[in-house]
């Protein structure tokens, strides 16, 4: 009875290998997982299918027990925020970056998202009034800066899951394990926030999922896992 739920789900590229081989796995209301394991094994086809770029070969996806398939598009991309690896930004301010899509979003809001992804430091010194002057500045800000814009935009959003991923990979590994706290802190019981990551970083995650050839081969707390290796 989880919040997302993966029921023997198969999926292959065109007529390439396996992607997903049968995989089913339920994550609980609120949680924070991480999806990890090595390159290839699937993590990012999970969060595809979850977003419905492609459809499952076989098995079901359920959301809030819904099959996602008999939901309408936009209210299913409307509830789920995706941080992806790469952010492409708007040639405008940092504020209207993160305001996308939300013109009515308040500044205390938006301040509040760039603090929790620490980026408010980037637009504290170009406010005062010099908000329009940086208009090109969208544009010159590091990977890892893009990726905190990226993630500020989707706290801002609120939607009740967020996938990353490995959206922070840009990150120094301080900086990477502050916002996913925030992160979670923010989001705590609300959001099902959803990591994959090629490296398990993730240290406050409720739940990990180690995705090798297309399947769930360990899962369990950091702890948990720490025991058996
Ligand atoms: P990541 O592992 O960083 O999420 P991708 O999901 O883009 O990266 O790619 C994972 C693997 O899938 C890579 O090894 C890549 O070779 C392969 N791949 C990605 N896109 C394609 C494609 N269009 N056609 C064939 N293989 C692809
Ligand atoms: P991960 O995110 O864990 O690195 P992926 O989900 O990207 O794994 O990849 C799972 C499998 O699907 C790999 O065998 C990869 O080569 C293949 N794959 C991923 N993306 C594509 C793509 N766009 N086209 C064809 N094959 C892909």
């Amino acid at each position: 009875e989880g919040h997302v739920v993966f029921e023997n789900v198969t999926f292959c590229y065109d007529n390439r290998q396996t992607a997903l081989n049968g995989i089913s796995f339920s994550i609980p209301k609120g949680a924070t997982v991480a999806l990890v394991g090595p390159s290839g094994g699937g993590k990012s086809t999970i969060l595809r299918l979850l977003f419905r770029f492609y459809d499952p070969a076989s098995g079901r996806i359920c959301i809030d027990g819904q099959d996602i398939r008999s939901v309408y598009q936009s209210s299913l991309r409307k509830s789920i925020g995706v941080v992806p690896q790469d952010t492409v930004l708007f040639n405008d301010t940092i504020l209207y970056n993160i305001r996308y899509g939300d013109v009515n979003a308040d500044e205390e809001a938006v301040i509040k998202a760039a603090k929790a992804a620490q980026i408010h430091d980037k637009i504290l010194s170009f406010s005062d009034g010099y908000e329009t002057k940086v208009g090109e500045r969208g544009l010159r800000l590091s990977g890892g800066e893009k990726q905190r814009v990226a993630i500020a935009r989707t706290i801002l959003k609120d939607p009740p899951i967020i996938l990353l991923d490995e959206a922070t990979s840009a990150l120094d590994t301080t900086t990477e394990r502050q916002i996913q706290k925030a992160l979670s802190t923010m989001t705590k019981d609300r959001t099902t926030l959803v990591i994959a990551h090629r490296l398990s970083t993730i240290i406050n995650a409720d739940l990990i999922l180690v995705i090798k050839d297309g399947t769930v081969v360990e899962t369990g707390t950091h702890e948990e896992l720490i025991k058996k290796m």
